[in-house]
């Protein structure tokens, strides 16, 4: 047998390339705005996790780029040994302070924070409660422990109670959960899962990936929203949504953050982030602190779009966030949909599975603090066109 004969036989993309309907790795010539140029088109941009625009902050590039300036482009090395920079140590201490923690550590990506905490706390005594939404990331990190992984119905408490009181007492417990799903952009009921953790002894391990600098009062996340941060004991967030770039960290006590940061493979056994992000990063917080009405924006925007969006008629999957998904069903006519879109200068992403459950594809649309109602209005007039012409709406 020949290792290579998987490839062979992966035809699902060859025959979306044939059918005229491939969608991935599609090019983009500019940033990551409310507007964004492809194949030399203008088109408005429903498909970024740039929430609140500062990708593009004149603020935020000079710091990414005076950065590199004084330190150069990389590290070199894993933090462990020569990769850290005094500006790695300053940020986790920002981002410490930022969250209202003992500790923060940086990851050179959200994926390797969920990976390298994961797999290092959870231990053969140990289970992983996860909601069935969970990101990849999430898995993969239960994957990669001795932990035992067991599934709940995606933000369903009294399934979360069900699976708690099958596991043996003396068993480590930890509930991993998300803030805001990434694929329905709702929310999770985490005053409901916090009762649950303090009943049955778990610890909770929360992902604000697409929460923070969006829900909060001071942007900290949906911990925040619904004012239960101290019953969170670990809480992770990426750099690359609100944060403007790439990379992650992971904020909780001292002991537990020194434990991460001497055990976490992903962090070990990978070079450190580059400076032009760590400065990127203390950039988008410094505006995200002094500029609290560009999260009203994207509320406003969000608002609007969640509005007219129902008013046509289409199924928007209980979305709470930025995240506004459209159901559609099958895969083909989610397929079909997105290219049209784009035909008619909007873009968005279709999802289908393994990132939803078979028969629930989806189109995946997400809004931006820049957005202008003027974008806005003429990305519902493609959707309502592309929806009627798909039978969608
Ligand atoms: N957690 C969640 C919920 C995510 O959606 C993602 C990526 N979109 C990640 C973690 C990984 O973050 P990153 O892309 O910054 O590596």
């Amino acid at each position: 047998m020949d290792v290579f004969q998987k490839c062979k036989d992966f035809t699902r993309v060859s025959d979306a390339r044939s059918a005229g309907y491939y969608l991935m790795y599609r090019e983009i010539e500019s940033p990551q705005d409310p507007v964004v140029t492809m194949n030399g088109q203008k088109v408005v941009m429903l498909g970024s996790m740039n929430y609140l625009g500062l990708t593009s902050h004149p603020k935020v590039k000079e710091a990414a780029v005076a950065a590199t300036l004084k330190y150069g482009t990389g590290c070199a090395g894993s933090r462990l040994l020569n990769g850290t920079l005094d500006v790695h140590v300053r940020l986790e201490e920002r981002l410490a302070q930022f969250m209202n923690r003992e500790a923060a550590l940086v990851f050179s990506t959200g994926y390797g924070v969920n990976v390298g905490v994961l797999s290092c706390l959870l231990d053969r005594h140990d289970v992983a409660l996860l909601d069935s939404m969970d990101h990849a990331s999430i898995l993969d990190g239960v994957r990669l422990s001795f932990g035992k992984p067991m599934k709940f119905r995606h933000n369903d408490p009294a399934d979360l109670e069900k699976k708690l009181g099958l596991i043996d007492e003396k068993k480590g417990k930890l509930i991993a959960i998300e803030g805001v799903y990434s694929m329905e952009g709702d929310v999770a009921p985490l005053p409901e899962m916090v009762r649950l953790k303090k009943e049955y002894g778990a610890r909770l391990f929360l992902d604000e990936a697409h929460s923070l600098g969006v829900f909060g009062e001071n942007g900290r996340g949906v911990a925040e929203h619904f004012g239960v941060e101290d019953d969170v004991d670990l809480v992770m967030g990426t750099f690359s949504k609100s944060l403007a770039t790439v990379g992650g960290f992971i904020a909780g006590s001292f002991e537990v953050i020194d434990y991460i940061k001497h055990n976490a493979r992903a962090q070990i056994f990978t070079a450190a982030i580059p400076p032009g992000a760590v400065a990127a990063v203390e950039a988008a917080l410094d505006i995200i602190e002094s500029e609290p009405e560009r999260r009203e924006r994207l509320w406003e925007n969000t608002e609007y779009m969640r509005v007219e969006l129902e008013g046509l008629g289409f199924e928007t999957c209980g979305s709470q966030s930025p995240i506004i998904s459209l159901l559609v069903g099958e895969d083909a006519p989610t397929f079909h949909m997105a290219k049209r879109l784009q035909e008619e200068g909007v873009f968005v992403n279709p999802v289908m599975t393994p990132a939803v459950p078979a028969g629930q594809s989806m189109i995946r649309t997400s809004y931006m603090a820049t957005h202008t109602r003027e974008q806005l209005d003429q990305a519902l007039g493609a959707l309502a066109k592309v929806g009627r012409e798909l039978s969608i709406i």
